[in-house]
């Protein structure tokens, strides 16, 4: 029998009760308990000198008992003192409600006690210690799992001394163990379990870490080559290309090179863009979705947002129609008659280019020939919505684009099954955007140079975390409270000043994002709902209020928004927090406008469990901060998981299906 095949009532001594308090704890399967890892251990190999104890820790000492008494107390509580001696000093230890130890416990024999060592005007206490007879004791490492009332310690050690004994059959080939040094999984659950010493528990965690980023990148490799075979697609697009009225960037035209490569190559394209806000992803996007519609194929492109679906959808009509190139708009808040004529264009291929939103990937949804998708800003969707979508044509090609710029090794972790291009440089006459950061003394400064900018006839963006003020976050800018005293400070000379932000009608959204692209607002004061890839190129400030309260990704996407035209852009970053961390992000944003950089940065002040948030990816968090602290072990575990790719068997798949849900079963 596989451990993943008993159930865990199944277990000598669990019957119904136990095994419901298990399934509390996510244990169902056997397989399960031998992978329940402690969560300490509790070392009983040497007792410590009661002269050495130092208050508060944790420790076993040894020691003859010279006097045991059951003093009165003053509530209805029995209490047990005894003293204990091991030549180097006294201890007391005390006991509540244990009435038996009279019988069992006996004067001037020898002890051993494992508890928390408390000391006070010089007395040394343990209270309610683990309590064991001399020959009874065992030299060892105990486990200390995380337990529920109902079962103990010394329970689940046993249920798990019980697994250790079967004979456990490694799932990893065995020239693998041998050629990457790893340890037999019998070494490393017993290890892991009951470990003999610190050496070899490092063992076995070597392998506990290796094992789980081996199973997570086997499972992107077999999610890739699952959609090996694709549709060849050739034909020239420099016709289109040309169509621009700009030359592409050098890292523009590499990328369009490897994309339209791929979809000629006869395998599926797997590709990933990634390129800095404002490096033109769209313009290679576009050419991706040429290629395909002239070979005779549809093309969805899905974007995060309402809004940015539709102003891709406007832009890119617009340039698609001179090329008889039909393009559609799917979204969820299309009126019901609306949605039934899309998805009745969609269906008889009328619509060459589909642009929607995560409505695209509704079941409702289908295609004639779907032939190409492509995500923007992939890091808003988990993998699992890029599965979904790519599940609804035949084979299309998978183009996803990020301007969360994913430090390379991280970009391995999560799209450790894709190709990745990168657009790494912006397209000339950009000016840089300057960044200053503003503390209370320089707010007035900054309205001023607002008031100058409005003047000349661009526009701003200020963004503040809140859409209301709220009792509980004092120092917290709202959306509100902003607008009125702008409108306030402002009045006198005509500006005009309008809101947008995620709790309000897509309709509303829509009306004022098109008033402000008209240039009829001058100023738009906002929650992050305008992060991503919102174009306007005639704002040129950006103000972001209360910059503690956002990740520097975050602060760079926002900053993106503005440096999209000919004249210089200004970011004010106004901080509310005085700590070394709050200054030391601020300097980073002021004197970095690389991507990258800042979004390696942010990883390294933050983390990734922070910067990425499970949801979003779809692996698990703890999986990702293994990978990222153990960049040496995902790198030799990448290497395996290639050269493995047709590795198979129960194990893993039980595993990986584990690690990925859905998307797989999906692809498999
Ligand atoms: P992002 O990578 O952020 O999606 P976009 O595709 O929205 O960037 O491009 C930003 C702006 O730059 C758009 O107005 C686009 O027309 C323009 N653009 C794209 N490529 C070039 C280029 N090679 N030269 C000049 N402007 C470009
Ligand atoms: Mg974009």
């Amino acid at each position: 029998m596989k451990f993943t095949d008993i159930k865990i009532g199944d277990l000598k001594g669990i019957g119904p009760k136990k095994e419901a308090l298990y399934n509390k704890l996510g244990i169902y399967t056997a397989e399960d308990l031998i992978r329940n890892y402690p969560r300490a251990y509790q070392d009983m190999r040497e007792p410590k000198k009661i002269s050495d104890l130092k208050d508060g820790e944790e420790t076993l000492i040894k020691g003859k008992i010279v006097l045991f008494t059951e003093p009165p107390t003053r509530t209805r509580k029995k209490m047990t003192r005894i003293l204990v001696d091991d030549g180097t000093k006294n201890i007391e230890i005390i006991f509540f409600n244990q009435p038996y130890l009279k019988k069992t416990v006996h004067v001037r024999r020898k002890y051993y006690f494992y508890g928390k060592v408390s000391i006070k005007d010089g007395r040394t206490q343990m209270v309610q210690p683990e309590i064991i007879n001399a020959q009874d004791f065992r030299k060892e490492i105990l486990p200390l799992y995380t337990t529920i009332k109902g079962i103990s310690q010394k329970e689940i050690r046993k249920h798990i001394r019980e697994l250790l004994d079967d004979d456990i059959e490694d799932f990893l080939p065995l020239d693998l163990v041998k050629n990457r040094n790893i340890c037999p999984i019998d070494y490393e659950l017993r290890n892991l379990h009951f470990p003999l010493d610190r050496e070899h528990l490092k063992v076995a965690r070597y392998r506990q870490i290796y094992e789980e980023l081996f199973i997570m990148q086997l499972g992107l490799q077999m999610m890739r080559t699952e959609q090996n075979s694709g549709i060849v697609m050739n034909g020239d697009c420099n016709l289109f290309i040309d169509s621009f009225e700009f030359e592409l960037t050098e890292p523009q035209k590499r990328s369009v090179n490897e994309i339209l490569d791929d979809m000629a190559s006869g395998q599926c394209m797997n590709r990933l863009l990634q390129g800095d806000v404002g490096s033109g992803k769209t313009a290679v996007a576009s050419i991706a979705m040429y290629k395909a519609a002239i070979n005779g194929y549809q093309a969805a492109f899905m974007a995060p947002t309402e809004i940015l679906a539709k102003q891709h959808y406007e832009s890119l009509k617009n340039h698609f129609e001179k090329f008889d190139i039909k393009v559609g708009l799917l979204t969820g808040s299309m009126k019901t008659s609306e949605k039934k004529k899309a998805l009745e264009a969609i269906l008889d291929g009328e619509y060459q280019i589909v642009i929607g939103t995560h409505a695209l990937i509704q079941e409702r949804v289908e295609f004639n020939n779907l032939g190409l998708v492509i995500t923007d800003e992939q890091h808003r969707f988990g993998v699992n919505q890029r599965f979904v979508l790519s599940n609804k044509g035949i084979k299309p090609h998978v183009l996803v684009m990020t301007a969360t710029p994913i430090p390379r090794t991280l970009a391995v972790i999560l799209y450790g099954d894709l190709e990745m291009s990168v657009i790494d440089k912006l397209p000339q006459g950009r000016k840089e955007i300057k960044t200053v950061a503003v503390g209370p003394k320089q707010r007035s400064d900054m309205y001023e140079n607002i008031l100058s900018e409005v003047k000349n006839g661009s526009q701003v963006y200020v963004v503040a975390p809140l859409i209301e003020d709220s009792e509980n976050l004092e120092n917290v800018k709202s959306v509100a409270s902003l607008k009125d005293e702008l409108e306030k400070l402002y009045m006198p000379y005509g500006v005009s000043v309008a809101v947008v932000h995620g709790a309000m009608k897509q309709n509303e959204k829509d009306e004022i994002m098109a008033r402000f692209y008209s240039g009829e607002i001058d100023i738009l004061v906002a929650t992050v709902v305008i992060e991503v890839g919102i174009n306007v190129p005639n704002a040129t400030v950006m103000v972001i209020e209360n910059t503690e309260r956002f990740g520097l990704a975050q602060l760079h996407q926002l900053r993106g928004r503005v440096g999209r035209g000919e004249k210089q852009s200004y970011c004010y970053l106004v901080n509310n927090s005085k700590g070394d961390v709050a200054k030391k992000r601020l300097k980073i944003m002021c004197e970095s406008t690389d991507g990258f950089y800042i979004s390696e940065e942010d990883l390294k002040l933050r983390g990734p469990g922070e910067v990425f948030g499970t949801r979003q990816h779809g692996i698990p968090d703890i999986s990702l901060i293994n990978a990222v602290k153990h960049y040496d072990i995902l790198e030799k575990a990448r290497e395996d998981a290639i050269l493995y790719k047709d590795l198979k068997n129960d194990y893993l798949d039980y595993k990986i299906c584990n690690m990925y849900g859905e998307n797989l079963n999906m692809q498999l």
